[in-house]
Parts: structure tokens; C-alpha cells; sequence
């Protein structure tokens, strides 16, 4: 029997919400693979466990890291293998909507769909994705009102007005979460001469990264490999610090949130002044970063509930209800 389906093919995460069901698959965007045979070695989160740590003949990718698909035959086979691994076959033929990141170009997205039924789904539709994460965060976006959602996710970060079931305004910059991470690590490298991995630096961001100054300022030991003498050390880091190390991506970020807002008309600003901005993605979570964007808007910030969820949890709703949203939300990609 056909279990429709609904992905959030993320650049950091990718979820699965299966009809009926909720939420059946969350895992990290990665594959591993041998370099030199191109054999698949593990996906997920297995595959992610790998990243930094493996030898010469093993690579662990993320094909969407970026915000666009950098290998369409990798992105295909992780495709096929996580809708083999939620029970598709040519014999289940369920129908399925996927939401991408709105940067991915017209190429890209019918890769993504063909790579869908080829895996045996029956139909395969897009959804744009931060209407999916307005609607996973229950804003009533087929009213006439302005509503504005920020998506902040790994690679990428989209900032949408939506009124009357349309987007009416839309900004998405490849700059997201991994550039945090990767602003810690320049930061560790340039002030201590210490060089840690992504996934220490990630650690670090959401132990103790902020946009806004917390209540509490930690300072944490961090250890890494010292760069001259090549042996491990540990150095102090402050919240401050870090803070001052993020500035850099974070202003990216508030900068395409404040052209969406110059690009947004009156009455649907003056809709946004009064019920405020809601905050998705993974980077929603990263600490003070809600204060930060109300002292650089003036509008007032929301985080949604399950900012992680978001996006599968609206793509699962356009699924449920695929016939009446379909012209409503201008699923893309052919049938
Ligand atoms: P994508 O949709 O692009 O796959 P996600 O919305 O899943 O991205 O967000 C993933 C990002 O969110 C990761 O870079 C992760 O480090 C970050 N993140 C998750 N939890 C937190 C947190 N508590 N504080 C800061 N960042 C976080
Ligand atoms: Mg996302």
C-alpha cells in the first residue's frame, strides 16, 4: 500500500514525514563514499559520524551543502537510498512532496524529482521552502495578512513575506549555520593557533554562540591540535569572544532580513509591525539571536515551537491536503 510522503531535503538535516504517521526519518544530509570505487558506504547519521575522521579512500559528503546540488549523481543516489530506506519500491508508487532550498536552480529541482520517480514515487512535487516552514509554523498564510517567516538553516537562509497563499516577497543567501561553525573555527585558528573540526566548532555554537549578549556568559575549555607544534592543547574561549567571531555571518543574515522588509509593501508591513516575525530552522536556536533581529527590525520575534521541524511538518500538511493546496501553493515541478 502507497504511504504518501513528504521530505525536507536540507541542507543540514533531512526529515521524512510519512501520511498518517508524523515524522518517520531525521538524520543528517550526508553520504559517505570510497573515492576511488564511488560505492556508498553509509548515509546519515552513520555517514555523518565520519565526517573528519576518515582515511584517505573514504569522503563523506554533503551534496547540498551550499544551498545547490554540487553532484547530481550523489544527490540522486541519497535520494533513492532514503526512500528505500522508508519502504519505496516501484511496487508502493506513493505520491511524494519535497521541499528544497529556494537558491537550488530549475536543473537542480528536476533532478531532484526525476531522482523520486526513478525511486519509485508516483508523483513528485515541490514545495517552496520557507512557505513550507510559515505553514509548519501555523501562520495563517492563506489569509489576506502579511506574514514573515526566517528560515535559517545550514547553508542557507530564506526570508519570505507570504499573503493570500503566495509568496510575495523572498530573499535566500547561501549563508547559514555551517558558516557559524566555520567562523568559530577561523576564530580558534587565527586568535589561539589552534585548529579544531567542524563538529567541535558546532559543539561550540550551540553550547555557548549568541548574537545577543545572554544573561549568563560562560567561558569554555576547547580542545584542538596546536598548529605549530602539531600536539594537542586546550585554550579558554568567552561568550564574548565567540560572539565577536560570528559577526560576520550573522550581519549576512540580518542584512537579507532587512531587504526582504524594504521590499515589502505597506500594508503588509504594517501587518508584520504588529503580529512580528517567526524565526525557523536550526539557526532559530542559536542564543540571543530572537533579541538580536527585534533590536535590528523593530519588529517583534517569534521562534517557532519545534524550529527543526518545521519545514517537514508544513510540507507533511501540503501533502495531506495535496488537492487543495496544490494551485494554492503552486507545487512545482511536472507531473
Ligand atoms: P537545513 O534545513 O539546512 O538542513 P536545519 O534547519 O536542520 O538546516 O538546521 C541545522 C543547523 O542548525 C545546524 O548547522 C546546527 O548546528 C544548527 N543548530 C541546531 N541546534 C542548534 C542550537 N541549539 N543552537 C544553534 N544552532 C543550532
Ligand atoms: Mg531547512
Amino acid at each position: 500500500m502507497a504511504r504518501d510522503l513528504a521530505i525536507d531535503l536540507g541542507t543540514a538535516n533531512t526529515l521524512v514525514y510519512m501520511k498518517g504517521r508524523g515524522i518517520v526519518l531525521n538524520e543528517p544530509s550526508v553520504i559517505a563514499l570510497n573515492r576511488q570505487t564511488g560505492e556508498v558506504l553509509a548515509t546519515g547519521r552513520e555517514a555523518w559520524q565520519m565526517i573528519g575522521r576518515t582515511p584517505g579512500y573514504i569522503v563523506a559528503v554533503r551534496p547540498l551543502r551550499g544551498g545547490a546540488i554540487t553532484d547530481f549523481e550523489i544527490t540522486e543516489r541519497m535520494i533513492r537510498l532514503l526512500l528505500q530506506r522508508v519502504g519505496v519500491s516501484r511496487f508502493t508508487r506513493p505520491k511524494v512532496v519535497i521541499c528544497v532550498p529556494s537558491a537550488i536552480t530549475e536543473v537542480e529541482r528536476r533532478a531532484v524529482t526525476d531522482a523520486a520517480r526513478r525511486a519509485g514515487a508516483a508523483d513528485a512535487n515541490l514545495i517552496e521552502q520557507p512557505m513550507a516552514a510559515a505553514i509548519g509554523a501555523d501562520l495563517p498564510i492563506d489569509e489576506p495578512v502579511g506574514n514573515m517567516v526566517i528560515d535559517i538553516g545550514g547553508g542557507t537562509s530564506e526570508t519570505a513575506v507570504i499573503s493570500l497563499g503566495g509568496i510575495v516577497s523572498l530573499e535566500a543567501v547561501r549563508v547559514g549555520s555551517f558558516d557559524i561553525d566555520a567562523a568559530i573555527q577561523n576564530h580558534v585558528r587565527r586568535e589561539h593557533g589552534i585548529a579544531i573540526g567542524e563538529r567541535t566548532a558546532e559543539e561550540i555554537k550551540i553550547q555557548m554562540g549568541s548574537a545577543w549578549p545572554l544573561e549568563e556568559e560562560p567561558t569554555a575549555d576547547i580542545r584542538g591540535r596546536d598548529l605549530i607544534s602539531g600536539l594537542p592543547r586546550t585554550i579558554q574561549v568567552t561568550t564574548e569572544h565567540i560572539r565577536e567571531a560570528l559577526a560576520e555571518p550573522i550581519n549576512a543574515i540580518i542584512d537579507a532580513v532587512k531587504t526582504t522588509l524594504d521590499k515589502t509593501p505597506p500594508e503588509l508591513a504594517a501587518d508584520i509591525m504588529q503580529d512580528g516575525i517567526m524565526l525557523t530552522g536550526g539557526g532559530a536556536l542559536l542564543g540571543g539571536l530572537d533579541e538580536r533581529l527585534a533590536h535590528e527590525t523593530g519588529m517583534p520575534i517569534r521562534v517557532a515551537a519545534e524550529p527543526l521541524y518545521s519545514v517537514v511538518i508544513g510540507s507533511g500538511r501540503a501533502l495531506e491536503n495535496i488537492d487543495a493546496m496544490r494551485g494554492l501553493m503552486s507545487l512545482g515541478g511536472e507531473n
